[in-house]
């Protein structure tokens, strides 16, 4: 028949085989990648309404020895998908942990939190808390300093056993940020019974929040929100002036983006 025919076609289109085989070469190349220390932690500051750094976030890059630097856009899912992640996560756990370390000796960044991106799986490891606890505790990083990012798609998959992750390590004085938030499909119903401490607004609604209404009236009822349930809020991609002023008239307290300061090694 026709359908079956424009199947084979697809079955057999030479684009949709080169991609299946540059994700399977990616996947290997990843493992060589994560022996060869290829990757490497960027920090982007998150700053006050006073433009003062308050700490920073954590950045994967891959800087690959044939391709170049490949984007976490592209590299993390994959890495998700082949469970890679689990290694890569554990490792950036580690690196931003001894950054806490040796940023305690620098009275500049002593008091500064690090956010860690979590990538779903992560999470849903039996031993998360327990692999969480383990490199707290062998780097001696002061647990209220580190910051956990998640977005809402990440908690809706076991909201029982992913709340009593987090209360467990939020006992120990790990805080929680809800990423890209307004993007996902957040239940406003248990967002209260999280321990988060922070919301990140997603920077789509960030970029218009000069000329579409509708952005701006997103970003101040996040703002509201998080007020009512006391949660700090950071403003993600900001790249002007105008947003900051614009951001900050609307009660905003912690912002990040180009405008701060780009992703720098750390
Ligand atoms: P994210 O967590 O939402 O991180 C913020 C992204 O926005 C970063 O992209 C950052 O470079 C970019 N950004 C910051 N300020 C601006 C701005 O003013 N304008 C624009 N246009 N972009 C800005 P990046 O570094 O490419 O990371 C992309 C995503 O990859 C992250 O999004 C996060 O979801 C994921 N990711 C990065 N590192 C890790 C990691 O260590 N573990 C996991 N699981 N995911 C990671
Ligand atoms: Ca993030
Ligand atoms: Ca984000
Ligand atoms: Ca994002």
């Amino acid at each position: 028949s026709k359908a079956a025919g424009r199947n084979a076609v697809r079955f057999f289109d030479p684009a949709l085989q080169e991609r299946a085989l540059q994700r399977a070469a990616l996947q290997r190349e990843m493992r060589q990648s994560l022996r060869d220390g290829d990757f490497l932690l960027h920090g982007q500051p998150i700053v006050d309404a006073q433009g003062q750094v308050q700490g920073m976030e954590a950045l994967l890059r891959w800087q690959h020895p044939t391709r170049g630097p490949v984007s976490p856009v592209q590299f993390i899912p994959l890495a998700e998908e082949s469970g890679h992640i689990l290694a890569l996560g554990q490792w950036v756990l580690e690196q931003a942990c001894a950054r806490l370390v040796a940023w305690r000796q620098d009275p500049q960044r002593c008091h500064w939190t690090l956010s860690v991106n979590l990538s779903a799986r992560q999470l849903r490891q039996p031993d998360f808390v327990a692999q969480v606890r383990a490199v707290l505790t062998h780097s001696g990083a002061d647990p209220r300093r580190l910051k956990l990012e998640l977005t809402e798609s990440q908690l809706l998959h076991d909201v029982e056993d992913t709340i009593g992750k987090m209360e467990a390590l939020a006992a120990l004085g790990v805080q929680f940020a809800l990423d890209d938030f307004g993007t996902g499909y957040s239940s406003l119903a248990y967002l209260k019974r999280l321990p988060l401490a922070q919301l990140k607004i997603d920077r789509s609604f960030v970029r218009d929040v000069l000329d579409d209404p509708n952005d701006a009236a997103i970003a101040r009822t996040i703002l509201q929100l998080a007020q009512s349930l006391d949660l700090d809020v950071v403003a993600e991609g900001v790249e002007t002036p105008q947003q900051f002023e614009v951001l900050r008239a609307m009660g905003c307290r912690l912002f990040q983006g180009y405008h701060f300061g780009r992703p720098q090694p750390l």
